[in-house]
């Protein structure tokens, strides 16, 4: 799963308009960013199988980000950061927490079984990744879904539509650019890794925009 997780983002900035949207974006791809710079660094490993649907991952070996105890160490971890770094409200940093956990629940369904229950224990996974279209379609709608609901808050409290909407489509524009790019086989090495950290960055960083006011202006 790709640009799905955004939409635990969504759902929770429509929850808890407090939290700013680039930590909700961060927060849903929190663990998949933990793991490129452990791509990068060689911490944890993972090779390219062109011939596997879905996914082209064979992510064999990624004990400190995707693990459920190391999951549930992350969204802990990020609740307890926004409160202190972030000063949020305990609600908010609650949400936050969430939604960094989100990212192992939407894993567990498209993943084939390599996440483990504890580090070196039984790996699970339903695999969706193994029926692409309906994987996509599920990305796509969890997106669709909880866009609408964001839409809708921002609607609510007197903001523009079209930040959210325009954030939307550049999500679906990146997932239909990430299908089309070839996956050279064999081990994903460290430019693979900042590679796809530079592009959750930017992410974060588009997500940031969305919360933008504009000065002067009765609507906001
Ligand atoms: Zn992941």
């Amino acid at each position: 799963m790709f640009v799905g997780h955004y939409a635990a983002a969504m759902a929770a900035k429509a929850i808890e308009p407090k939290a700013p949207m680039w930590t909700l974006a961060a927060a849903s791809q929190l663990v998949d960013i933990g793991w490129s710079a452990f791509i990068m660094a060689g911490v944890e490993h993972a090779r390219v199988d062109p011939a596997l649907p879905g996914s082209t991952l064979v992510l064999y070996d990624m004990p400190w980000t995707h693990s459920l105890p190391a999951a549930i160490a992350w969204s802990v971890g990020a609740a307890l950061l926004v409160m202190a770094l972030l000063r949020l409200p305990i609600w908010a940093s609650v949400i936050v927490g969430l939604t960094v956990f989100s990212h192992w629940a939407l894993d567990l369904l498209v993943h084939r079984p390599d996440l483990e229950l504890w580090p070196g224990g039984e790996r699970v996974g339903f695999a969706l990744w193994n029926f692409p279209v309906t994987e996509q379609a599920l990305e796509i709608g969890l997106l669709a879904i909880c866009g609408a609901m964001w839409v809708a808050s921002r609607k609510t409290l007197g903001r523009f539509a079209w930040p959210a909407i325009g954030f939307i489509a550049f999500l679906v524009a990146l997932q239909i650019v990430a299908m089309l790019s070839p996956q050279p086989a064999g081990e994903l090495g460290p430019e693979s890794g900042g590679l796809i950290l530079a592009i959750y960055l930017v992410v974060v960083a588009v997500a940031a925009l969305t919360d933008i006011r504009p000065k002067n202006s009765g609507a906001t």
